[in-house]
């Protein structure tokens, strides 16, 4: 019930509308948790309280209420429901829910600023509105089948989120702090039996820890590697490779210098080194400039690109195995044939363990160790894309909430945007799907 609105300008100028409001007679004595009528207990304060709603136009707006308490059987001594807002909140519903709207797109800076509150605001208004539209969470838990688990860092310094995704629905059903054994036994923990019992296929890294967990928590399930950590561990070891033979070469380039010191340890420019140094330096920096084509799938490469690898190939002959032994294993985890897979593994490992390149060697037992788990991935067909696209999704969060000081708000944000939940957008129908 609106019973006045009052227009006027405070200290700094700036318009607002306040308007002075009260729940119908009806509802004024409602439980803010259950809605259910109550006992009126007593009248908190004589001042009344003040909430803020979306902006009309540039206006700034607010509703002004007298607020008093009730007592509720089940709940305790509340303050009154009031139909406009959530409990607790000093903000309207429709600006809880709009501020959770534009932070599943803009980042938390410009919501601040757009919307007038600072950065911890809109972490609690995202809270507010995640409670309301999903008040039972651990639903998500329900009926899992294929999920993944993955480690993600927030933040310098090593520190992590984990992330437990539904690979069928493409959602983040649980999320905390930290990493390791311990986090990952939590999220074990809290199932149900029968929950548990549904889990047929989990994902990871290689983390040790993960397979200690699914032997003891789920030992029926299958235990996959997600393909993209595979490749990424190839990526570390060609990535050796290539700083190594930088190394040599540009030792190379110096040692003309070396054994003619000129003017501060240079040779002259007439020196007949000189050339020689500028060729080996060239080289050396062919080799350093070369890391993002080699590490390119070679039907992606420009034309200029693939002159880097060529050159390669041609030059520095262990460089460009590794290269290989690279792409043959990117390629390997596509196959969808688990016999072929197999095969073409088998191959690999023997390429691998006799390439005499010590990473290669050492990726080499490292893959050893996972073939069972890689020949999991491929037989269960267990996609690269959804996995790689969630994981994605979520560094963006972070990405864009930079400097969260709460992890509470950056759970919340994940849960947000990594799920099939739609903030309804106030005084609109929702979208017909
Ligand atoms: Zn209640």
């Amino acid at each position: 019930m609106v019973e006045d609105v009052v227009f006027y300008s405070d200290q700094k100028g700036a318009a607002h509308v306040r308007i002075r409001a009260r729940p119908d007679r009806r509802h004024q004595n409602d439980c803010p948790f259950c809605h259910k009528h109550c006992k009126y207990y007593d009248s908190q304060s004589t001042l009344p309280r003040l909430w803020r709603g979306p902006d009309w136009g540039g206006i700034l707006v607010e509703i002004e209420s007298h607020t008093h308490r009730i007592d509720c059987p089940v709940h305790g001594v509340l303050v009154a429901d009031v139909p406009w807002a959530y409990p607790g909140s000093g903000f309207t519903k429709d600006f809880d829910l709009t501020v959770g709207w534009i932070a599943t797109y803009l980042p938390r800076s410009t919501v601040s600023e757009y919307m007038r509150i600072d950065w911890e605001t809109v972490g609690r208004c995202v809270h507010r509105t995640l409670n309301d539209i999903e008040p039972e969470r651990s639903r998500r838990l329900d009926n899992l089948v294929n999920i993944g688990i993955d480690e993600t860092s927030y933040r310098k310094g090593h520190r992590y989120i984990t992330v437990i995704v539904n690979h069928d629905t493409n959602t983040v059903v649980w999320a905390a702090q930290g990493h390791g054994k311990g986090v990952l036994t939590q999220f074990y923990r809290q199932l149900t039996p029968k929950q548990l019992s549904s889990i047929r296929v989990v994902t990871g890294d290689g983390a040790k820890w993960i397979t200690e967990c699914v032997n003891e928590f789920t030992p029926d399930c299958e235990r996959c590697v997600d393909p993209f950590h595979v490749v990424e561990w190839a990526m570390e070891a060609l990535d050796e490779v290539r700083r190594e033979v930088w190394r040599e070469a540009y030792n190379e380039a110096l040692q003309p210098a070396r054994e003619h010191p000129g003017k501060k340890g240079r040779p002259r420019a007439d020196d007949a080194g000189a050339a020689m140094v500028k060729a080996a330096r060239a080289k050396a920096e062919e080799i350093k400039n070369s890391a993002y084509a080699l590490g390119k799938a070679p039907e992606h490469l420009t034309e200029n690109q693939q002159a880097k690898v060529a050159m390669i190939a041609e030059n520095n002959s262990r460089l460009y195995r590794a290269c290989r032994m690279k792409e043959t294993l990117r390629l390997l985890l596509k196959i969808r044939d688990a016999d072929e897979a197999e095969a073409e593994l088998k191959r690999w490992l023997w390429w691998a363990g006799h390439s005499r390149i010590k990473a290669f060697k050492e990726l080499y037992q490292k893959i050893k160790r996972h073939r069972g788990h890689i020949l999991n991935t491929i037989r269960l067909g267990m996609s690269n894309a959804r996995i790689e696209a969630t994981n994605n999704k979520i560094k963006l969060i972070i990405r864009k909430a930079y400097g969260f000081r709460n992890i509470q708000n950056m759970l919340d944000m994940v849960y947000l945007v990594c799920s099939d939940l739609k903030v309804p957008l106030p005084n609109r129908k929702p979208k017909s799907a």
